[in-house]
Protein backbone atom coordinates (compact mmCIF):
# COMPACT_ATOMS: atom_id res chain seq x y z
CA UNK A 1 0.00 0.00 0.00
CA UNK A 2 -0.54 2.88 0.90
CA UNK A 3 -0.80 2.67 4.73
CA UNK A 4 -4.94 2.73 5.94
CA UNK A 5 -6.38 6.44 5.26
CA UNK A 6 -5.04 7.42 2.46
CA UNK A 7 -7.11 7.82 -0.35
CA UNK A 8 -8.16 9.21 -3.77
CA UNK A 9 -11.08 10.40 -5.49
CA UNK A 10 -12.72 8.21 -8.35
CA UNK A 11 -15.36 9.03 -10.62
CA UNK A 12 -17.51 5.80 -11.03
CA UNK A 13 -20.41 4.63 -12.93
CA UNK A 14 -23.11 2.66 -10.79
CA UNK A 15 -26.11 3.98 -11.22
CA UNK A 16 -27.19 2.26 -7.86
CA UNK A 17 -24.97 4.51 -5.55
CA UNK A 18 -25.81 7.89 -4.52
CA UNK A 19 -22.18 8.90 -5.41
CA UNK A 20 -20.78 9.76 -8.31
CA UNK A 21 -17.25 10.26 -6.72
CA UNK A 22 -16.05 8.34 -4.19
CA UNK A 23 -12.59 8.19 -1.69
CA UNK A 24 -10.84 4.70 -2.69
CA UNK A 25 -7.28 3.58 -1.28
CA UNK A 26 -4.46 5.34 -3.30
CA UNK A 27 -2.22 3.19 -4.47
CA UNK A 28 -5.54 1.61 -6.22
CA UNK A 29 -7.38 4.54 -7.23
CA UNK A 30 -5.62 4.66 -10.95
CA UNK A 31 -6.84 1.06 -11.47
CA UNK A 32 -10.61 1.75 -10.11
CA UNK A 33 -10.61 3.86 -12.14
CA UNK A 34 -9.38 2.44 -15.79
CA UNK A 35 -12.48 -0.14 -14.36
CA UNK A 36 -14.73 2.36 -14.24
CA UNK A 37 -13.69 4.00 -17.80
CA UNK A 38 -13.93 0.73 -19.56
CA UNK A 39 -17.60 0.24 -18.08
CA UNK A 40 -16.92 -2.28 -15.27
CA UNK A 41 -19.21 -1.41 -12.72
CA UNK A 42 -17.36 -1.65 -9.07
CA UNK A 43 -18.73 -1.88 -5.70
CA UNK A 44 -15.90 -1.71 -2.33
CA UNK A 45 -12.18 -1.75 -2.39
CA UNK A 46 -9.40 -2.20 -0.73
CA UNK A 47 -5.93 -2.24 -1.93
CA UNK A 48 -4.69 -4.63 1.22
CA UNK A 49 -2.45 -2.13 3.06
CA UNK A 50 0.62 -4.95 3.16
CA UNK A 51 -1.53 -7.19 4.70
CA UNK A 52 -1.99 -10.16 2.60
CA UNK A 53 -2.20 -13.68 3.85
CA UNK A 54 -1.83 -13.18 7.21
CA UNK A 55 -4.67 -14.28 9.90
CA UNK A 56 -6.88 -11.97 11.58
CA UNK A 57 -10.14 -12.13 13.29
CA UNK A 58 -13.25 -10.63 13.74
CA UNK A 59 -16.79 -10.53 14.93
CA UNK A 60 -19.74 -9.18 13.45
CA UNK A 61 -24.01 -10.31 13.48
CA UNK A 62 -23.25 -13.53 12.19
CA UNK A 63 -20.17 -14.76 14.80
CA UNK A 64 -16.71 -14.63 15.33
CA UNK A 65 -14.45 -15.01 12.12
CA UNK A 66 -10.79 -16.12 11.56
CA UNK A 67 -9.53 -15.61 7.87
CA UNK A 68 -6.92 -14.04 5.72
CA UNK A 69 -6.48 -10.90 4.98
CA UNK A 70 -7.23 -10.52 1.60
CA UNK A 71 -4.95 -9.31 -1.66
CA UNK A 72 -5.75 -5.88 -3.00
CA UNK A 73 -9.17 -6.38 -4.33
CA UNK A 74 -12.65 -5.35 -5.30
CA UNK A 75 -16.37 -6.20 -5.88
CA UNK A 76 -17.85 -6.19 -9.23
CA UNK A 77 -21.45 -6.57 -10.44
CA UNK A 78 -22.15 -9.72 -11.94
CA UNK A 79 -23.31 -7.73 -15.09
CA UNK A 80 -19.47 -6.55 -15.50
CA UNK A 81 -17.55 -10.22 -15.30
CA UNK A 82 -17.57 -10.24 -18.87
CA UNK A 83 -16.02 -7.01 -19.70
CA UNK A 84 -13.54 -7.46 -16.92
CA UNK A 85 -12.52 -11.02 -18.81
CA UNK A 86 -12.07 -8.94 -21.90
CA UNK A 87 -9.77 -6.84 -19.72
CA UNK A 88 -7.72 -9.89 -18.82
CA UNK A 89 -8.67 -10.22 -15.60
CA UNK A 90 -10.58 -13.49 -13.44
CA UNK A 91 -13.11 -12.63 -11.69
CA UNK A 92 -14.71 -15.18 -9.02
CA UNK A 93 -17.97 -15.00 -6.89
CA UNK A 94 -18.25 -13.83 -3.41
CA UNK A 95 -20.72 -14.96 -1.05
CA UNK A 96 -21.32 -12.80 2.29
CA UNK A 97 -20.95 -13.93 5.70
CA UNK A 98 -24.38 -15.67 5.78
CA UNK A 99 -23.54 -17.32 2.85
CA UNK A 100 -25.22 -15.70 0.77
CA UNK A 101 -23.99 -14.76 -3.06
CA UNK A 102 -26.33 -11.46 -4.33
CA UNK A 103 -25.11 -11.50 -7.78
CA UNK A 104 -21.16 -9.64 -6.53
CA UNK A 105 -18.10 -11.06 -7.75
CA UNK A 106 -14.27 -10.75 -6.62
CA UNK A 107 -11.95 -9.21 -8.64
CA UNK A 108 -8.15 -9.85 -7.72
CA UNK A 109 -6.96 -6.65 -8.65
CA UNK A 110 -3.03 -6.01 -10.28
CA UNK A 111 -1.94 -2.62 -8.46
CA UNK A 112 -2.30 -2.33 -4.72
CA UNK A 113 0.00 -3.49 -1.93
CA UNK A 114 0.43 -6.96 -0.98
CA UNK A 115 3.51 -7.12 1.45
CA UNK A 116 4.51 -4.07 3.45
CA UNK A 117 7.91 -3.25 1.20
CA UNK A 118 4.76 -2.54 -1.44
CA UNK A 119 3.27 -0.03 0.92
CA UNK A 120 6.84 1.15 1.37
CA UNK A 121 7.81 1.69 -2.11
CA UNK A 122 4.46 3.32 -3.07
CA UNK A 123 5.19 5.97 -0.52
CA UNK A 124 8.34 6.67 -1.86
CA UNK A 125 7.37 6.64 -5.00
CA UNK A 126 4.51 8.89 -4.56
CA UNK A 127 6.50 11.11 -2.45
CA UNK A 128 3.78 10.38 0.07
CA UNK A 129 5.07 10.26 3.96
CA UNK A 130 5.02 6.81 5.54
CA UNK A 131 2.29 7.05 7.81
CA UNK A 132 -1.63 6.23 8.10
CA UNK A 133 -4.64 8.95 7.91
CA UNK A 134 -3.27 11.29 5.07
CA UNK A 135 -6.89 11.32 4.02
CA UNK A 136 -7.55 12.69 0.66
CA UNK A 137 -4.73 13.13 -2.01
CA UNK A 138 -4.29 15.94 -4.21
CA UNK A 139 -6.05 14.97 -7.62
CA UNK A 140 -2.70 16.28 -9.75
CA UNK A 141 -0.89 13.64 -7.45
CA UNK A 142 -0.38 10.66 -10.13
CA UNK A 143 -0.35 7.44 -8.68
CA UNK A 144 3.06 5.38 -10.45
CA UNK A 145 1.37 2.04 -9.23
CA UNK A 146 0.41 1.40 -12.88
ZN1 LIG B 1 -2.17 0.70 -0.79
ZN1 LIG C 1 -8.20 -0.51 2.18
Amino acid sequence: MCLYGIYKNVNIINPDQNRSVVPVDACIADEIKFLNDNSVITLASCCGHGRAGQIHTWSNAYGEWKGHHQPPIVLIREDSIHLAEDLGYRPYPYYYAEGEHDRVWNLLLKTGCITMEDCRKWHKVNKVPFKRDLGLLAESKRSASI
